[in-house]
């Protein structure tokens, strides 16, 4: 296979189909062959593996993946590298390409029909301005994964791993802490992709858990009362709760779940750690109206 991942090739192909870059969609390529083998090493992908790829680009990473796994998904939104993923990617016969929005996709449906609904790995260069729907959905969507290990703007990474107490800390890195454990593979300097992005990236492995480190009665509502706490983070847990308008839940319930637990009732969201939450909106549930 002829390497894409280096400048020179990379501008051949694009310049052979005159692709133009899409700021929109969030278009850095990545240039580095050293940091490919990282992503798919990490990732620890074997024969046996399905991978799910979002965002292909012109096909850098899925040569790797298509060389390692027994079978790629790339589901790829620009239909302007549809044909020049047909060209690069045409030496093997294991990779699917999609041309779809990756948060339009039914994922267990894509699944079922190109890997029976068995367990993938999903690995990716994320588009950065999608980066927390994209790992949302696919925690939330309950899809059979075993990892994702994808690129993302160093400071996602950050907010990934944190714990209450700091500036980052939020919906996402509790969501990430509930289904995954996360851990840093390799910082990324802008200089490996092109065009170069103005952030700082990180790849990190989210290894799902076999099951929650917490017990929950309602994994929907659960998420609902986090989202609901950090929509206004200056704002007391009571009142975001309320403001929200979507938990069925009065602002005195609320209060009352907090004095059951011996909890202020000024506290504010962002101290819960995720052991807090899940007794927090499990005790809110019985509640519920
Ligand atoms: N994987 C390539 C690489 O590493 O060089 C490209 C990575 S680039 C950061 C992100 C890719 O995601 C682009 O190819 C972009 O067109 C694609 N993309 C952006 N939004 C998408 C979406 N909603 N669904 C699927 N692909 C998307």
């Amino acid at each position: 296979m002829a390497n894409l991942g280096n400048l020179t090739n990379t501008s051949e192909i694009l310049q052979k189909y005159q692709f133009r870059m899409q700021k929109k969609y969030g278009q850095n390529f990545l240039i580095d062959t050293n940091i490919l083998y990282k992503i798919v090493d990490a990732a620890q992908i074997t024969k046996e593996d399905c991978v799910l790829e979002i965002g292909p680009g012109i096909g850098t990473m899925t040569q790797h993946l298509a060389e390692a796994a027994g079978r790629v998904i790339a589901v790829e939104i620009d239909k302007d590298l549809i044909p020049i993923l047909e060209e690069t990617l045409a030496p093997y016969d294991n990779v699917t390409l999609l041309h779809a929005d990756i948060l339009k996709v039914d994922l267990q449906e894509l699944l079922e029909e190109h890997n029976e609904g068995k367990p993938v790995k999903v690995v990716a260069n994320l588009p950065y301005y999608i980066t927390t729907p994209i790992i949302m959905e696919l925690f939330e969507s309950h899809i059979p994964l075993i990892s994702i290990t994808v690129m993302v703007q160093s400071e996602v990474a950050e907010r990934m791993q944190v714990g209450p107490g700091t500036k980052d800390y939020g919906a996402l890195s509790l969501a990430v802490q509930y289904f995954a454990k996360p851990e840093v593979v390799a910082r990324v300097p802008a200089s490996c992709f092109v065009p170069r992005p103005n952030v700082d990236s990180t790849v990190i492995r989210l290894t799902r858990h076999t099951s929650p480190p917490v017990e929950v009665m309602d994994e929907g509502y659960l998420f609902a009362v986090i989202r609901a706490s950090f929509n206004q983070r200056r704002k007391t847990l009571v009142n975001g709760l309320v403001n929200a308008g979507n938990l069925g839940v009065t602002k005195n319930q609320v209060e009352e779940v907090l004095e059951q637990m011996d909890i202020s009732k000024t506290i504010r969201g962002e101290t819960f750690t995720l052991e807090r939450f899940a007794e927090f909106s499990n005790r809110l549930v019985l509640k519920r109206g």
